[in-house]
């Protein structure tokens, strides 16, 4: 089947010019679910395009039948972000007029259900599908208001507009996907919520997750799945659980400024793994295994920033395993002092390996070199 098109108008330019999103979606024989896959709301990570693109290729080949629901994709989600250019830099993860990063300015109703207990109480005799249909008819009246805000005369900022469009798009959704990669040079991984998305995760074929145990970032992937997770645990507290049939991840896809084959394969194949164990897609002869995923903690990254000016020379390659005490790089320091350039040498606080590493080796003091994640790489 061939996707059908929408192409959304985003916003106008003083020049004139104006931006648009383009939608592509697919309905199978039934409209139940929902799932939303965007990719390159950070200017750098172009990865989930290419994800995207090879998604639309793949599904194009399928019958209506063999899929249960509808997929929405939408790439180059962030046109403004996606464009920005400094020098050779595609640096739009931050919007140059307001300096607001574009992942973190997202609206989060839990931060706005003020009757909360109210809802649970009248809703307690419902069944789970239910429950979710209602809280989604409540979300969607509060997110309204939105809407009326950037229509009134005074109207609102542009990250307010911008955002109201993607989480219009998504908000009706059960599962999410927001594709990224890092800015730098990274690793593989996801972040995943607790509970039961650590099972879901498993059929994402990610050696590598970040358990997300404390957030609070008005990212997109938390603005669709708090609300969701405060609503359950309302329940939980009553003494019942519910099953809200709602996760939202972010993948992240290899380094920034690149479309890595690997990466983009772990992507695709990871994206049509879940999607067969959501029973969103029917495909013959499928075999589907779960496979381990190492989930760490936030706490578990450390990040390692300059100590002093410099350029960074000898830094120890991604993935390299490293013990306490290990150098993991140098800085050639200058100084203008009249003595010669001397070599400053930085070692690993803890044992683990190197997950991120900055694309830059010019560094001014406090400037970010690289992550260490204290895990074993086994
Ligand atoms: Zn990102």
């Amino acid at each position: 089947m061939k996707p059908t098109i929408e192409t959304l108008n985003l916003f106008k330019l003083a020049s004139g010019d104006e931006f648009f999103l383009q939608l592509y979606k697919f309905v199978g024989k039934r409209s139940n679910k929902k799932v939303y896959i965007q990719s390159n709301l950070h200017g750098s990570e172009i990865v989930g395009n290419a994800v995207i693109t090879q998604l639309i290729d793949c599904l194009s080949t399928l019958k209506k039948s063999q899929i249960d629901g509808e997929i929405w994709l939408v790439p180059v989600c962030n046109p403004l972000g996606t464009n920005q250019r400094n020098h050779f830099f595609s640096s739009g993860r931050y919007n140059s007029y307001d300096g607001k990063d574009w992942n973190r300015i997202f609206w989060d109703y839990e931060k706005f259900c003020y009757d909360l207990d109210e809802f649970v109480q009248q809703n307690l005799k419902f069944d789970s599908l239910t429950i979710q249909e209602n809280f989604l008819q409540q979300q969607r009246i509060a997110f309204s208001k939105q809407l009326e805000k950037i229509n009134n005369p005074s109207s609102a900022p542009l990250f307010e507009q911008y955002r109201y469009q993607l989480q219009s798009l998504s908000m009706d959704a059960n599962y999410v996907i927001d594709i990224h990669s890092s800015s730098n040079e990274c690793i593989d991984y996801l972040f995943c919520f607790p509970g039961q998305q650590q099972e879901s995760a498993k059929y994402f074929h990610i050696d590598y997750g970040i358990l997300m145990d404390t957030y609070d970032g008005d990212a997109f992937d938390e603005a669709f799945m708090k609300p969701w997770l405060a609503l359950e645990n309302k329940f939980e507290k009553l003494g019942r659980k519910i099953n809200i049939d709602r996760e939202s991840w972010t993948l992240e896809l290899g380094s920034g400024m690149k479309m890595d084959p690997e990466s983009v394969n772990i992507g695709v194949n990871g994206i049509k793994n879940y999607l067969v164990k959501k029973e969103i897609l029917k495909l013959e002869n499928y075999s589907l295994i779960p496979q381990d995923i190492t989930l760490v903690s936030r706490q578990n990254i450390r990040n390692y920033y300059a100590p002093t000016g410099g350029m960074i020379q000898n830094r120890l390659s991604l993935k390299t395993q490293v013990k306490a005490g290990d150098k993991l790089y140098e800085i050639l320091s200058f100084n203008k002092q009249g003595n010669l350039p001397e070599i400053i040498n930085v070692y690993a606080e803890k044992d683990g390996f190197i997950f991120d590493i900055s694309t830059n080796y010019s560094v001014n003091q406090g400037d970010y070199v690289l992550a260490l994640c204290s895990h074993d790489l086994s």
